[in-house]
């Protein structure tokens, strides 16, 4: 920065205020994208240091500006990222302030170096060892961390933890940091690449090389090694000296990647998500910022690290609707990232076996570069896809597996194979009611019924966590005993095997058994030391697994995903279905599937059975282009919600009252949201629909604009929504 500044504009992380003008002291040397101390009253607010054109504000006479406080001790936002802030808070209606707090996500790091103390078990024994001491340390065994965080481990209050600080048994340790990672080396361990795969990965290490923007969409087939493919770009880009960042959608399933990543590239990557430490986030944020960070893979959050020099990004499972972010800024992490790879000019490969029908018209389009892996990996077959109609093979009384479907995982179970049952529901069953008075349980606070848990006996609300024990008698008519379960989830099909294959050796694989790295890990270790002859799992086991002798995988219901009935609907059941298949037969030993479904008509089923990718997506096309879908048109759509019913009834209706008459632009509602209750709020919703020509944003922020509501109103804009509940 040659020009040296007196006086700056500073983007403030307060949605609320509008941008702040400060005089920069003598002797303060301030450059664009520096994060600042700015006075605010009588407290500091933390502020970046943004260009004045862009950021229009009201001038304020010189001599009324306050003076910064300091700079922060990090490098300044780079320019490229500060475009990226803009368009993201743009494209999806949000504040600049909501977006750049996702760059400046850990507190800590601005701090500046630091050391901390860390505690972990000495080997000592305490004078006493009450059973809560015993239980704290068998807890603690292997950890290393701050009180506060042992204690959330242990479930102990901080002050049982003191006592034994002070008995010696736990001993503290002086940790830095910002202490550096290990080195990930891109030749540590090279591995042979199949011809196909030799050809797609000499296409990426190019286009990294020439450091220009450059989208790919890797469609590979599930099991044609899409993984070891891209692992030659980001061995390219560390080659270079630059950054890659990879993006897993789902972060309890890293294990299988982690562990990939460390023979390949010899040591583990640096992690992004949002349940690390205080301590490990502020260390991984600021050696992304000075450029020490090599390989980063991340949730969706990761994607606004503010990276000094990147040169790749990946983004794995690319067509993974958890890549949408649903509450404050509701951005799409896949679409942001290809902006991001535009804005810092670097390659970037989305990575899927079933993309999503916009990466594909994309593709289609000329816009990404379609890069193929048609076949598996090491000659494996593709599995043989077979329809089980529920119509004609009816499962016996009160049981959810056609007799087919049984006598499949007996076959595996005489030949020592595996078998995976897939049904993306969890706890026992979705719903209980009264045999005698028909009452249903449903969740306080949300338009939900409670979900039946038998592990933990519980009924619980899926989407706001309340949850009460299972009662013995109705609570309506106080009638024991009549309680009935209805439907099913994994825990009830867990159970039908058990008592259909009484040898049978079964697990329920979900995000309530597989809740952190560790029982992730033990579950694969399980699996591949065949202490597992059945998994029945949710969602969370439908990617990223390959266990060589699973050569079965039952879909219990294929129907399940198509009722709600929104437009990508077929496409959602399409790519779970394909995913789940993906997992059978990944070894030598071939692969079956076996679809449950009461339609076997229906587009998406018919496609999966004739293994017809092409003619389902082409279908999915046609409707969308009818129906003026995206990619063809553009959806948004705006939630009003309040804990009062009728403020949030009443604030809609001024909304649907002030709606702008824009042509070739739709707006439907305002309408009771299909969950018109949700986390104690009422929510009614507006839908729009547009042709691709129309400044849709603009409309809304000026619409929107205008208008004023009680504090207790939220209206949030949601671009590209996938979710339509
Ligand atoms: P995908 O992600 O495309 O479904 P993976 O990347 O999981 O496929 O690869 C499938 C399996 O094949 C993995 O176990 C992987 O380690 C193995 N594999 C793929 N390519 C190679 C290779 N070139 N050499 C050795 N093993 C490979
Ligand atoms: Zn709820």
């Amino acid at each position: 920065m040659s020009r040296q500044m007196n006086r700056v504009r500073c983007l403030v992380l307060n949605a609320a205020l509008g941008p702040l003008d400060y005089k920069v002291p003598d002797g303060m040397r301030v450059e664009l994208g520096q994060v600042v101390e700015c006075p605010l009253g009588p407290r500091t607010v933390v502020g970046i240091v943004w260009e004045a054109e862009r950021l229009p504000g009201t001038d304020v006479p010189a001599e009324k500006l306050r003076n910064l406080r300091g700079l922060y001790p990090i490098p300044p936002l780079p320019a490229p990222l500060r475009r990226l802030i803009e368009w993201t808070a743009d494209y999806y209606v949000a504040s600049l302030a909501s977006v750049a707090r996702m760059a400046l996500s850990s507190g800590g790091a601005l701090k500046g170096p630091a050391s901390i103390t860390e505690y972990r078990l000495s080997g000592g024994m305490p004078e006493r060892l009450t059973p809560q001491r015993q239980a704290a340390m068998e807890a603690l065994e292997g950890e290393q961390a701050t009180i506060r965080e042992l204690a959330g481990i242990a479930g102990v209050s901080e002050g049982v933890l003191r006592g034994l600080v002070n008995q010696g048994v736990l001993e503290p340790v002086e940790v830095d940091c910002d202490r550096p990672y290990d080195e990930a080396r891109p030749d540590f361990a090279q591995i042979e690449l199949s011809d196909q795969q030799r050809e797609a990965a000499g296409i990426f290490s190019e286009a990294v090389r020439a450091e220009k923007f450059a989208p790919f969409l890797l469609d590979g087939v599930t099991g044609s090694g899409k993984t070891e493919t891209y692992f030659e770009p980001v061995a390219e880009a560390l080659r270079m000296g630059r950054q890659v960042l990879v993006l897993l959608p789902e972060i309890a399933l890293t294990e299988n990647f982690l562990h990939r990543f460390e023979e390949r590239f010899g040591t583990a990557p640096v992690l992004w998500h949002s349940s690390l430490k205080s301590t490990e986030r502020r260390r991984a944020w600021r050696s992304v910022s000075s450029g020490e960070a090599q390989v980063v893979v991340g949730a969706r959050s990761a994607l606004f690290l503010p990276f000094a020099n990147l040169g790749l990004i990946v983004v794995d499972e690319a067509h993974e609707t958890s890549f949408k972010q649903e509450d404050g800024v509701r951005y799409n992490a896949r679409d942001v990232a290809v902006m991001r790879a535009h804005f810092e000019q670097f390659p970037i490969i989305l990575a899927s076996a079933t993309p999503a029908l916009e990466s594909l018209q994309m593709a289609e389009s000329g816009i990404y570069a379609k890069v193929e892996l048609p076949s598996r990996f090491g000659g494996a077959q593709l599995p043989g896809i077979d329809i089980v109609d529920l119509t004609e093979e009816k499962p016996p009384q009160g049981m959810w597996l056609a007799q087919r479907v049984v006598d499949g995982i007996a076959e595996r179970l005489e030949r020592g194979e595996q078998s995976l049952l897939f049904l993306n529901r969890r706890g026992y069953a979705p719903l209980t009611l009264c045999r005698h008075c028909g009452f249903r349980f449903q969740c306080p606070n949300c338009t939900a019924w409670l979900v039946e848990h038998r592990f933990t006996r519980r009924l619980a609300c899926h989407h706001c966590g309340h949850a009460t024990p299972s009662p013995a008698a109705c609570p309506e008519c106080g009638e024991p005993d009549c309680l009935v379960a209805c439907g099913p989830g994994v825990e009830r099909i867990a159970d039908e095997v058990a008592e259909r294959l009484p040898e049978a050796r079964v697990f329920v694989a979900t995000s309530d058994t597989l809740n952190s790295p560790g029982r992730a890990a033990e579950f694969i270790a399980a699996v591949e030391a065949k202490e597992i002859d059945v998994i029945v799992g949710t969602q969370l086991v439908t990617k990223g697994f390959h266990f060589p002798e699973l050569t079965l995988v039952g879909v219990v219901d294929a129907d399940l995903g198509l009722e709600g009935g929104d437009l990508r609907a077929g496409e959602r059941t399409y790519q779970q279905v394909a995913q789940v298949a993906g997992r059978a037969g990944r070894g030598s030993k071939p692969g079956e599937v076996l679809i449950q479904t009461r339609h076997p008509e229906a587009n998406v089923i018919a496609a999966l059975a004739a293994g017809d990718r092409d003619a389902f997506y082409s279908a999915e096309t046609e409707m969308r282009r009818d129906a003026g879908a995206p990619p063809f048109g553009r959806w948004a759509s705006i939630i009003v919600s309040s804990e009062d019913e009728t403020e949030a009834r009443e604030a809609a209706r001024r909304i649907g009252d002030t709606r702008p008459d824009v042509p070739d632009c739709m707006i439907l509602g305002p309408a009771p949201a299909p969950m018109s209750l949700l986390r104690g709020r009422y929510r009614y919703r507006l839908l729009m629909n547009a042709r691709r020509s129309v400044q849709l944003q603009d409309v809304i922020r000026q619409w929107l604009g205008r208008l004023d509501h009680p504090p207790g109103v939220r209206v949030a804009v949601d671009v590209d929504p996938y979710s339509f509940v």
